[in-house]
């Protein structure tokens, strides 16, 4: 009896380690979720069982519970939306991050407006320091003229300003910043820039594209401390948003190094694939990395280039002018004059392996960047390259074939059309705005989309990229149905450009973008469900959680506590 007995134990035993070996315990168990996997495999689910940072199973509630161990935490989701993390294909996250701190003009809705809040700005602002930020939006004022350094030089005599427009094409200087840079009446205007005169010839402080960098080179650089201090408030917002990954657009090598200097802490809690500009290109094909060189949270090997100006600033390069400023059809970047300097730098670029990330805006613009990679496939072969076009926004009618040929990714901001769609058709009238902000016709032709919001120049809420995407209902209410309603694109249209889509514009596609077993534990859960809400209420949804490899990096009841 007693030698049965042991018996017993010992095949018992036996049995619970073979479970143990082929079953590990889970770390987090997440149930009673509605999961919107974005896998074409499993497309929903009720839980998702996570092992370190990785996913390890997805399925009912009775499936996943098989990974429940004595020390798994469960979060119960009460019926909420489930989803990979949203991947934010195009920001400037310093920029974005400092911006938080510096004055907000984005919602100014006159010159009076905008001028009192640079007043009281300046009056807390110490003396000598530079007052920073803006994202004025003249179009939203009436008349729509951009602002003048008259309206805040009384209110500023000791305190150099440079607050940038939205788009980042256009900032205002007023005198002291004008004269600490330079720039007077005889300046003339730089190769891919613009210094706005007024009629005595004077410059209105209004300085666009490469005018600003004449600007920007008498600001002091940010301390290590501040950037450090915009990558922290950045990273902050980015979890309570849900944006669990970002493409960092021409980074400065010092936020590189605070990034790096966070990962080393444990505490950088948003991917970041990094681009730097490609006027350095050599820096990065000298010490021969590679696309997507690094680790899970840390990663460069791409270069960011600039074709052309925006829409809004009128610097868009475009092969018949602006309808509302005949003689004027945009201006090519600094970094085209000449066009084979640019060619030059990618070839440069593509022998080296790296990934070309590259602003076009007008249809010119797109067609010269076109041209050049297709010189490069003709050169150096064809291989999985996965160039991009950031904006695409104005397209050729034949360009859109080439996007396939080429295999280019678009690499798109929605919200920039419910913005621009306000006016946009004025200024080029309507034959090229039925090609504008396309992403429907990119998806009939196959393109590949990869979404994102170019934050600080827009918001960085995935919902309202969503709902922008959705409904493409522009900002002033006057196109309720859809603004170009044939372009919009199903919620999971959307959704997918933005998870799977993203992961794949930075060679990230198997490793994250769905909730699929094996792919880093990127989650977030929702306070409604996306997927089955009118999409005019999706710019309301609220994120409730935000898990980056399967840590909590935000959660809204604790912040709301
Ligand atoms: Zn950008």
């Amino acid at each position: 009896m007693k030698r049965y007995f042991l018996h017993v134990v010992v095949a018992l035993a036996f049995a619970l380690c073979a479970t143990a070996q082929t079953n590990p315990a889970a770390d987090l168990i997440i149930q009673n979720a509605r999961v919107w996997a974005v896998d074409p495999s499993q497309p929903e689910a009720q839980a998702v069982a996570i092992l370190g940072d990785r996913i390890v199973a997805v399925g009912s509630n009775q499936q996943v519970e098989l990974w429940r161990g004595a020390h798994t935490s469960v979060v119960d989701a009460g019926g909420r939306r489930l989803m990979p993390g949203f991947n934010d294909a195009h920001v400037h996250f310093v920029d974005g991050g400092s911006q938080l701190d510096n004055v907000e003009l984005n919602d100014a809705t006159s010159p009076q407006e905008f001028a009192r809040r640079i007043r009281e700005r300046a009056a807390k602002t110490a003396t000598g320091s530079w007052l920073l930020g803006g994202d004025w939006d003249e179009t939203k004022w009436s008349p729509a003229e951009p602002p003048t350094k008259e309206l805040i030089d009384a209110a500023t005599p000791n305190t150099p300003v440079a607050v940038n427009r939205y788009d980042g094409h256009m900032v205002l200087a007023n005198s002291l910043a004008l004269k600490l840079a330079g720039i007077t009446a005889q300046t003339p205007d730089p190769d891919g820039g613009v210094i706005v005169h007024d009629k005595n010839g004077n410059p209105t402080g209004a300085l666009k594209d490469a005018a600003q960098d004449m600007l920007f080179k008498a600001i002091p650089p940010l301390t290590h401390d501040q950037r450090r201090h915009a990558i922290e408030r950045a990273l902050s917002h980015a979890a309570s948003l849900g944006v669990t990954s970002v493409q960092n657009m021409n980074p400065d090598y010092a936020d590189i190094a605070v990034y790096n200097e966070l990962l080393n802490e444990g505490k950088l809690t948003t991917r970041i694939y990094a681009a730097p500009l490609i006027t350095q290109v050599d820096d990065q094909v000298r010490i021969g990395i590679r696309r997507a060189f690094g680790g899970p949270y840390l990663r460069i090997g791409a270069v960011k280039a600039y074709a052309d100006g925006s829409l809004g600033s009128a610097t868009a390069y475009f092969f018949e002018p602006f309808s509302d400023q005949p003689g004027n059809r945009g201006i090519l970047s600094d970094e085209m004059h000449p066009i084979s300097l640019m060619h030059d730098r990618m070839m440069r670029a593509d022998a080296a392996g790296l990934q070309i990330c590259t602003h076009a805006i007008g249809d010119a613009g797109i067609s010269a960047i076109l041209d050049i990679y297709a010189e490069i496939e003709k050169q150096h072969g064809n291989r999985d390259r996965r160039w991009r076009i950031e904006h695409a926004q104005h397209m050729a009618a034949k360009d859109f074939d080439r996007f396939t040929q080429l295999h280019v990714i678009a690499s798109v901001q929605p919200y920039h059309a419910i913005d621009d769609g306000r006016w946009a058709e004025r200024r080029i009238g309507r034959d090229r705005a039925t090609r504008t902000y396309a992403f429907r016709t990119f998806l009939d032709h196959g393109v590949r989309l990869a979404l994102g919001t170019d934050w600080n120049v827009a918001p960085l809420n995935p919902m309202l990229t969503l709902y922008a995407a959705a409904t493409r209902a522009t900002l002033d209410g006057k196109n309720p149905n859809g603004w170009f309603p044939e372009q919009k694109l199903t919620i999971k249209e959307a959704i997918e450009a933005y998870t799977v889509g993203s992961a794949y514009a930075e060679f990230q596609e198997n490793e994250k973008g769905s909730i699929t077993p094996g792919k880093l534990a990127d989650m977030v859960l929702l306070s409604g469900d996306i997927l089955n809400i009118d999409p005019i209420k999706i710019r309301d949804v609220k994120v409730l959680k935000t898990w980056v490899g399967g840590k909590l990096t935000y959660d809204a009841g604790a912040a709301s506590r």
